[in-house]
């Protein structure tokens, strides 16, 4: 059978914990995937054994996701422990930018290399209105401090609902004019978790063509592409660049190359397959690591073989799998 992976697996995203400290309307808002109990949470020992593992496999790529990586107890422990692991080349992070100003600075110092800032707006009713929490200021004052600091380059993360901040998608664009970061638009993906309906999901093409409505045409960029789907371009004279990341209309199976390990354990090979393998049980049960080894070389062969169109699944709850 063809394989319809073409790339090879180099990036594994991790979620820390399922809890958050915001109430995102397209992410869990109802919080009717009820928390973990914190037992069934990889513990940091299990977590760094898995990434050596996993580094072992040809993983060179680590992100910390959540639910809010930040609030979990000693986050910058484990950024300590797993910085050094020895064939991981880039460590990074996704926050809601909440608690980053204070962090910031202790990140860099432990490895961490860069952060993903999700921010959906630049109004503070409107941040409000989409995370149920009056910190718009916090986020912005974190994202300034990740740039002092050196957790570049930054990348913005938004989502845009229709009805809720489509209006926003020029003021977001406008970051990247004034501030060297990327603004990615990331398009909203329906879970079955959310109250958003699947109509309320706006293509990335419609938000390109009101950026370059307001602000001319864009340019393609090569300069922040990650190892990631992102496709980047420019506004003209912009210090930083836009991202669009197509889930929805696009299809880029073929190029995707992330594993995701859920907060309780489990390795999920495609965001939209049900799929998934008990890593944590197989660990706990006491497996050596030739054992865990195994099971992770056949989750990479196997995950060549997942796309879009042959694994699609709505059921799950974004917080645990790390969106
Ligand atoms: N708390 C961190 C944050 O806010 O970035 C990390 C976890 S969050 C689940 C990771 C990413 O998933 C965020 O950029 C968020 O915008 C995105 N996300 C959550 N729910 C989504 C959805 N239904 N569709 C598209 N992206 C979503």
């Amino acid at each position: 059978m063809k394989k319809m992976c073409e790339t090879s697996i180099d990036y594994l995203r991790i979620s820390v914990t399922d809890r958050c400290n915001l109430r995102c309307i397209y992410c869990d808002p109802l919080q009717d995937c009820e928390f973990m109990p914190r037992k069934e949470i990889l513990t940091f020992e299990e977590i760094h054994r898995i990434v050596e593992l996993f580094a072992q496999c040809g993983i060179t790529k680590i992100r910390l996701t959540g639910g809010e990586p930040l609030i979990r107890t000693n986050i910058v422990q484990l950024v300590r422990q797993l910085a050094p692991i020895r064939g991981i080349d880039e460590l990074t992070l996704t926050t809601n930018g909440v608690l980053l100003e204070s962090m910031a600075a202790e990140l860099k110092a432990a490895g961490l290399k860069r952060v993903n800032v999700s921010l959906d707006t630049t109004s503070r009713g409107n941040y409000k209105q989409i995370t149920g929490f009056d910190l718009f200021e916090k986020v912005m004052k974190g994202i300034y401090k990740a740039l002092e600091v050196g957790l570049k380059p930054v990348k913005m993360n938004s989502v845009i609902i229709q009805g809720v901040n489509v209006s926003q998608v020029p003021a977001l664009a406008r970051m990247s004019v004034e501030l060297p970061v990327a603004a990615r638009f990331i398009e909203y993906c329906p879970t079955g978790r959310n109250t958003r309906p699947a109509s309320s999901y706006v293509p990335n093409s419609e938000v390109r063509r009101i950026i370059e409505h307001k602000f001319g045409p864009l340019t393609s960029t090569l300069s922040a592409r990650g190892n990631g789907p992102a496709m980047y371009f420019k506004i003209a004279d912009s210090a930083g660049c836009i991202g669009f990341i197509s889930g929805a209309s696009g299809f880029f199976c073929r190029s995707c190359n992330r594993l995701r390990l859920t907060s309780d354990g489990n390795v999920r090979p495609c965001l939209y397959s049900a799929h998934s393998y008990d890593l944590k049980g197989l660990i706990r049960g006491g497996a050596n690591d030739r054992q865990v080894l195994d099971l992770l070389k056949r989750i990479i062969a196997e995950k060549k073989n997942f796309t879009k169109l042959n694994s699609f699944t709505e059921d799950f709850c974004m917080r645990s799998v790390g969106g």
